[in-house]
């Protein structure tokens, strides 16, 4: 028998690390194989996905006195952060129903001749709707940075990697999103004009901080040893049980952020041990594309949940699957069975960005009602190889009871 309290499943499905990663490395550098990976000319590496956008608004911000930036009211709480840090107004945009995507008629209207930039944002690995921000930008004169922090490896129709299409992109490399240096993120854009700014920013506002990038060393170093069913039981498992406990949904899924965020270089070392691993992503993605179609029927024979999905050619990553269950009451009765438990079930982002107190100076009340019914409606199950069919089994069945339950599935 399986001790299923030894046996944690990852919420989202990294990259399994290798020990042989962390040795000294000669080869090409991190920049180098993303450049190859992403079919772009050039990368350049930043210490994380925020310092990514740092980066990036404060290149555009040298170039224009727009102020504003605007951004899916449902996303990453550090892109908040990024847009104070760099004294710029945040603009949160509501969400189509039951989508990902920025409502385009709420975008049109919130866009003007103050917008600085338009941050459309792949979430969970799927591709979102670049060509409305796209359009919308080119209206008004200002720029589109593609967050692609949490789908590297998504491509468009025409097989262009996510985040080429704006004038920049983004990705991350953070522990949690799938390839990771422990912290790391991976900035590109099309124009070359563009690229030397960004570079010149990047240096500009980046130092090499030895205390930092030991430290960072150290957490990857760790993340190499723990990375294994074991490992997350204590890791990842038993601190996630103690936080639903005291009912701590924002750290439940480490949604509680520092306001502060750290500027400096990537070190060599963990540089080489990004670079190697990403010779392994484009089969590991494979893999989790293969067992994303067969669990992806199962679950969409499941009547009333929504199971999201790309548009037409289009080819995204799958990390996990993100679900919307129709009420709230579905969603939080299917919590109380399975967020607890091993199987890697969990919640993107708990809050629409002006519910987290923490964040009060820098986000304004604003209604956003389809964003907070995508957060109160949504959950994720992992698309972790570690996840027997038995185990999927059980989840999609404890997915079923939620929906069926009167209390539960009644509106
Ligand atoms: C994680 C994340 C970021 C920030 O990336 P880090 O590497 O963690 O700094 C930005 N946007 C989204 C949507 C994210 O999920």
């Amino acid at each position: 028998m399986r001790l299923e309290a030894f046996h944690e499943v990852p919420p989202t499905a990294g990259l399994p690390p290798r020990w042989r990663d962390l040795l000294p490395w000669r080869g090409p550098s991190l920049a180098a194989r993303a450049a190859e990976f992403l079919g772009v000319e050039e990368v350049q590496v930043t210490c994380s996905g925020t310092a990514a956008l740092v980066v990036a608004l404060t290149a555009l911000k040298r170039r224009s006195a727009r102020t504003d930036v605007i951004v899916p009211a449902y996303t990453c709480p550090l892109v908040a952060i990024a847009v104070a840090h760099c004294g710029l107004t945040l603009r949160p945009c509501d969400l189509v129903v039951n989508g990902i995507d920025m409502d385009p008629a709420t975008l049109a209207a919130l866009c003007d001749d103050n917008t600085l930039a338009i941050v459309p944002t792949h979430l969970g690995g799927r591709v979102a709707d670049v060509d409305t921000a796209l359009a919308c930008a080119h209206r008004v004169g200002a720029w589109v940075i593609e967050d692609a922090a949490q789908a590297l490896g998504a491509r468009f129709a025409d097989d262009a990697s996510i985040g080429t299409k704006g004038n920049i992109g983004f990705f991350s490399l953070a522990v949690g999103k799938g390839l990771t240096t422990y912290e790391g993120g991976l900035l590109i854009a099309g124009e070359a004009g563009l690229r030397e700014d960004l570079r010149r920013c990047g240096e500009e506002i980046a130092r090499y901080d030895a205390a930092l990038e030991i430290a960072r060393s150290a957490q990857l170093i760790g993340y190499h040893a723990i990375y294994r069913p074991l490992g997350l039981t204590l890791a990842y498992g038993l601190p996630r049980r103690n936080a639903l406990r005291s009912g701590d949904a924002i750290a439940a899924v480490g949604d509680d952020f520092s306001l502060s965020i750290p500027l400096h270089r990537m070190g060599d070392w963990r540089d080489g041990v990004g670079a190697r691993a990403f010779v392994r992503l484009h089969d590991f993605q494979e893999k989790l594309d293969k067992q994303a179609v067969r669990r992806r029927s199962r679950l969409g024979s499941i009547a009333a949940i929504t199971v999201f999905q790309d548009r037409d050619r289009v080819r995204g990553t799958w990390p996990f699957f993100l679900i919307c269950m129709p009420t709230r009451a579905a969603r939080d009765a299917a919590l109380s069975e399975l967020w607890a438990s091993h199987l890697g079930v969990s919640r993107l982002f708990i809050h629409a960005l002006p519910d987290y107190a923490y964040l009060r100076d820098i986000v304004s009340a604003l209604p956003l009602p389809n964003a907070r019914e995508f957060a109160a409606r949504t959950l994720t199950v992992s698309n972790s190889l570690w996840l027997g069919d038995e185990e999927f089994e059980q989840i999609a069945c404890a997915l079923e009871r939620a929906c069926a339950n009167r209390n539960g599935g009644a509106v």
